[in-house]
């Protein structure tokens, strides 16, 4: 297939393809699906061999958020019957990451509901890095807080952060039909300001949201002009008591294009398969390998995901390592430009870690999950597809009595 050829040679050459190239992935048939899933994995393999970046979630304060993101389970009015609770202190949040680095993960991605951190929260939350950085050593921390203001980044940054999370979610014509308390724009400029203190810049998207196909490159497109060191493409989750709780409009053979799609955009980026995986991918989870190079291991922030245990032998069974901790996450070329920037994410040169987080839950919170779009939905899953047996609320790790699964 002539489109895959150019592609995998684009990739491999860090070029971007055009609009109409992303658009042709998207468009392929169920036929073509595992061509397009091996071209993906070429320029995967390229940039990252086989490893799996392991993350971990910890929600550190949960629902009650003034916002009105309408994937969103903890947004304001959600009828979700989440687990809601006020802030972590650093200690329960460092024996949560710890659970996380036990089971393997080199990260951990600090999340916090609400429209964005006061100087108070930043303050708290600079605690916390610090705790979990002092009695889990050589772990990289990602914080996702929202909104950030002047000089919040830089603050998070001294404490110790290798990385800031703030996803765009969807294309920036769409934006306004999923949230209207904040705009694209003040995304765009919270992972901006994150980039500019030297922290690794996470930013991603949430699929299944009613987007187009347009939609979807559009807003790879603009991560890529942003430049994240790890993009997270999350599937939403859909909860019942939010806006989108109706909207199941993933098969798995689409979320493969979407995941290859965002391979051929960002080759030597870190992609991090996020929320929803289980929901939406279900058995062909493993074929999202070829195409990611990062996972969240165990659960995500208002949901329950598959095993940590079975993460792992997923990973091994489908012939893929673990990335140990010594290990650069990002190409050299990558790496080093971040370690020139402030010593952030992936770059080993400076001893700490690397990046991607917050709102990763395709439906929980402040990152994935959620919203959705106008236009023509282009493969609307029939109404028997939508798996909400697949759908568990989180009832353990952070915020209760029960053990992490981790
Ligand atoms: S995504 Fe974040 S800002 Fe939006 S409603 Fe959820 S917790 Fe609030």
């Amino acid at each position: 297939m002539d489109l895959l050829n150019t592609l995998v040679d684009k990739g491999l050459r860090r070029e971007l393809p055009t609009r109409e190239e992303a658009l042709a992935v998207l468009a392929t048939s169920d036929d073509e699906l595992l061509d397009v899933v091996a071209a993906a994995g070429k320029v995967r393999r390229q940039w990252f061999g086989r490893r799996v970046k392991l993350n971990y979630l910890v929600n550190l304060k949960s629902g009650l958020c003034p916002e009105d993101c309408s994937y969103c389970s903890q947004r304001l009015g959600s009828k979700a019957d989440i687990l809601k609770y006020t802030w972590l202190k650093p200690d329960e949040a460092s024996k949560a990451a710890a659970a996380g680095v036990a089971g393997g993960a080199k990260r951990v991605c600090l999340v916090a509901s609400g429209r964005g951190p006061t100087d108070r929260d930043i303050a708290r939350v600079s605690e916390t890095i610090e705790t979990i950085k002092e009695q889990n050593e050589g772990v990289e921390v990602c914080a996702c807080l929202g909104l950030l203001s002047d000089g919040q980044a830089e603050r998070l940054r001294a404490a110790g952060a290798d990385a800031y999370n703030h996803n765009l979610n969807t294309s920036e014509g769409t934006y306004g039909d999923i949230t209207t308390t904040h705009t694209y724009q003040d995304r765009v400029d919270t992972v901006t300001k994150a980039h500019d203190a030297g922290l690794s810049a996470c930013s991603g998207l949430i699929a299944g949201m009613g987007e187009s196909d347009e939609d979807l490159v559009d807003v790879v497109f603009a991560l890529r002009d942003l430049d994240p060191d790890s993009v997270p493409v999350n599937f939403l989750i859909p909860f019942e008591g939010t806006p989108l709780g109706k909207e199941w409009n993933l098969t798995p053979q689409r979320c493969l294009r979407i995941l290859a799609m965002t391979r051929f955009v960002c080759p030597d980026v870190e992609v991090r398969l996020a929320g929803g995986r289980e929901v939406h991918l279900r058995s062909m989870q493993p074929l999202a390998l070829h195409l990611v190079n990062s996972i969240f291991l165990g659960d995500y922030l208002t949901s329950e995901g598959q095993a940590g245990q079975a993460d792992l032998d997923m990973i091994a069974d489908a012939g893929f390592e673990v990335e140990g901790a010594g290990t650069t996450t990002l190409p050299r070329h990558r790496a080093d430009a971040v370690a020139a920037a402030g010593c952030g994410s992936g770059a080993s040169a400076c001893g700490s870690h690397e990046e991607s987080g917050c709102g990763s839950d395709g439906g929980g919170g402040c990152g994935p999950c959620g919203g959705h779009a106008a236009a023509e939905v282009p493969e609307q899953a029939p109404a028997d597809q939508a798996r909400t047996d697949l759908v568990a609320v989180r009832r353990r790790g952070a915020g209760t009595d029960l053990a992490p699964n981790a």
